[in-house]
């Protein structure tokens, strides 16, 4: 019997046994750089010849470990090892299918300082941003299994007499999984176990920035006993194999997480019936955001300043939540603006390894001159308050960069920047600070601040985003409380660790029978 579902607890690293624990597994893991990782598929090791190297984004030189560069020819290999596995996979009983998550949650918490430590020195994550994405993995193993359980069970179906109806939810095929790299461990799981258990079998593409720990990932499912072809590790660049398993006629489905630009393409490629193609594609997208903060006239503005801060500057930006703009009342907005940017420049930037980081790198030279480039554009359109630069060291480090009395219209109050800038826009009243936060083509997180309940009411109906806080930070969405996703150009509107996310992996089959 299992027991209900709750968020695994964050590790407390103020108790110095924690701590302890962690700098070892830090000193584990960098014994551990330097090793190559082939293709996994069908439960062997592949090589291609071809090798992409992950670094360390705090320090560059360090090459933390290669992974085989999959081609178009490995890549249908996996497509069709993916095909054999769902013949027996599909067959396997749902409950059966939520035991190996299960078991891989068991083995992740043992892992779960080891696992953190990757992350930190493969995407620059602190100790306490990795460590939580390593919950999170562990939230939608544990989330998605009972979710298969509920899903397997009668369905609610009006009755009739003298007929027997039921409706069973059935997997769809094979589907390719396509993750970034900034929850490289939590959002791969999510993507992949949901798939999985929903009885799919997956081709999985990381991130190139991100493909050690996703190498860690997929053998850990191994060592859960996941049958060999299930989930076929296939990492290679984007640009090369991405198209080529979109168009993949024997695709059923995409799930994909990342930013807008490569999401509308999928969305476009997939639209697309190739010969010998059986189905129309499905396609899962979950992409960026241009997330508002509001800050109302009568808000406590220390708690909006705290909650800001934590918004746009943890892990550097580079959270598809993180707040970028902050919609200030006009008559708070000189307070606000100070006490945020008093808190910005408090903050250590440093490597992410060092306990003491309030965050650290941007993930790597292509995120640091794209975040550097915004902030020239930021100093033309806006007036530059505090930041502007990078923060020194060897590795990918940006200031905390605030600009003022940035216009809507402005490309820094547009665009996805990804990375430690945020823009602070002015409005006249709370209508006009509705109208400026719905002013993006995207729709996923925003926030206010505001103890006025009518203008709560306001936004609660008219600001059009996916996930809405009022009082607290905009980021950290938890698995089952917060059901994750945005609208418009954020996504296909599906909502990551909630109750109907599994539906977008199942299509319903009903048979009838009169006796
Ligand atoms: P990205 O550049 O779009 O890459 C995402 C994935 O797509 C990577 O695995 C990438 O592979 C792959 N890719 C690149 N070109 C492709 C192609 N032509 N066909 C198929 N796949 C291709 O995004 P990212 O920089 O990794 O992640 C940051 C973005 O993700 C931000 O926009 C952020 O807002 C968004 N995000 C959204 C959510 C959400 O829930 N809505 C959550 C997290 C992140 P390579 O790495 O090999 O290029």
């Amino acid at each position: 019997m299992l027991v209900d579902f709750r968020n695994e607890p964050l590790t407390d690293f103020r108790d110095p046994e924690n701590r302890r624990r962690m700098r070892e597994a830090l000193d584990q893991v960098r014994r551990s750089f330097g090793r190559d990782y082939p293709l996994r598929m069908d439960g062997r090791d592949r090589i291609t010849g071809d090798w992409i190297s992950s670094f360390d984004p705090s320090r560059p030189g360090v090459v933390i470990g290669r992974v085989a560069a999959a081609t178009r020819e490995a890549a249908e290999e996996a497509v069709r090892g993916a095909l054999r596995a769902f013949e027996s996979w599909s067959r396997v009983r749902p409950e059966e299918r939520a035991r190996y998550l299960f078991k891989a949650a068991a083995l992740m918490r043992r892992r779960r300082l080891e696992l953190a430590a990757w992350l930190c020195f493969e995407v620059g994550k602190t100790w306490a941003e990795a460590d939580a994405d390593v919950a999170e993995a562990i939230d939608f193993l544990e989330f998605y299994g009972r979710e298969m359980i509920r899903l397997a069970g009668p369905q609610p179906l009006t009755r009739i007499q003298g007929e027997d109806n039921e409706l069973e939810y059935l997997p769809l095929g094979v589907g390719v999984v396509i993750s970034p790299w900034n929850f490289p461990l939590a959002i791969l799981t999510g993507m992949t176990v949901s798939a999985v258990v929903a009885g799919n079998a997956v081709v999985v593409k990381p991130a190139s920035a991100s493909p050690v720990i996703a190498a860690h990932f997929v053998r850990l499912m191994e060592e859960a006993g996941i049958p060999p072809g299930v989930i076929q590790y296939v990492p290679g660049r984007g640009g090369e194999i991405g198209d080529f398993l979109v168009s993949h006629p024997q695709v059923r489905f995409i799930s994909f997480t990342g930013s807008r630009d490569i999401g509308v393409r999928i969305f476009e490629l997939a639209a697309k019936v190739r010969p010998g193609q059986k189905w129309l594609k499905r396609v899962i997208a979950e992409m960026g955001g241009k997330d508002a903060i509001i800050v109302d006239s009568d808000a406590d503005l220390d708690e909006a300043a705290a909650g800001i801060v934590t918004s746009a500057f943890g892990f550097a930006g580079q959270k598809c939540s993180a707040c970028s703009r902050v919609i200030a009342l006009a008559d708070v907005y000189e307070p606000l603006l100070e006490r945020v940017a008093g808190l910005a420049e408090s903050l250590k930037v440093a490597p992410a390894d060092d306990e003491e980081a309030s965050y650290g790198p941007v993930v790597d030279r292509a995120a640091y001159d794209k975040v550097l480039q915004y902030i020239e554009v930021g100093k033309r359109e806006g007036k530059l308050v505090t930041g502007g630069e990078p923060a020194g060291g060897e590795g990918f480090f940006i200031r905390p960069t605030i600009f003022r009395d940035v216009p809507s219209e402005a490309r820094i109050a547009q665009e996805e920047i990804f990375g430690p800038v945020v823009a602070f826009l002015r409005a006249e009243n709370f209508d006009e600070a509705i109208r400026i936060a719905n002013d993006t083509e995207y729709g996923l997180t925003g926030g206010v601040y505001s103890r006025n309940r009518a203008h709560l009411e306001r936004a609660r109906r008219d600001f059009h985003v996916g996930n809405l806080y009022f009082n607290r930070k905009i980021t950290g969405a938890l698995v089952g409380v917060h059901p994750f996703g945005g609208f418009r150009m954020s996504g296909t509107d599906s909502k990551a660790g909630g109750r109907d996310y599994l539906l977008l992996l199942t299509q319903a089959k009903v048979v009838s029978e009169r006796f």
